[in-house]
């Protein structure tokens, strides 16, 4: 997931913010809970930032080719081929979506 260097750096970022609120408590003198709790909350941010990067890089986009028609199907590579087709053949039919503006 993480060969690209933005996604190297956004995740790097991520890892350094949450290690470094969560000493911030420690240090304020907070309970174990309260620090184990940032903890835990900065590792989910961390997992959630990780799961964001790797559904951006395999995000498809196909645009509806109807002049002025702004309609478009957005997935990524974890939608099923058949639902892929499905998303796909209701955005290049324009009659389909009704002239989304
Ligand atoms: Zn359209």
């Amino acid at each position: 997931m993480a060969s690209h260097t933005s996604d190297q750096i956004t995740l790097i970022s991520a890892a350094v913010a949450g290690a470094l609120i969560t000493q911030q408590v420690w240090v304020a003198d907070a309970s174990l809970f309260t620090t184990a709790t940032v903890a835990l909350f900065a590792a989910t941010n961390v997992a959630w930032t990780i799961n964001a990067l790797r559904r951006n890089r395999t995000k498809t986009t196909v645009s509806c080719p109807q002049l002025g028609c702004r309609a478009q199907a957005v997935f990524s590579g974890e939608v099923k081929a058949d639902e892929q087709v499905r998303l796909i053949t209701a955005a290049v039919d324009h009659s389909r979506h009704g002239g989304a503006q």
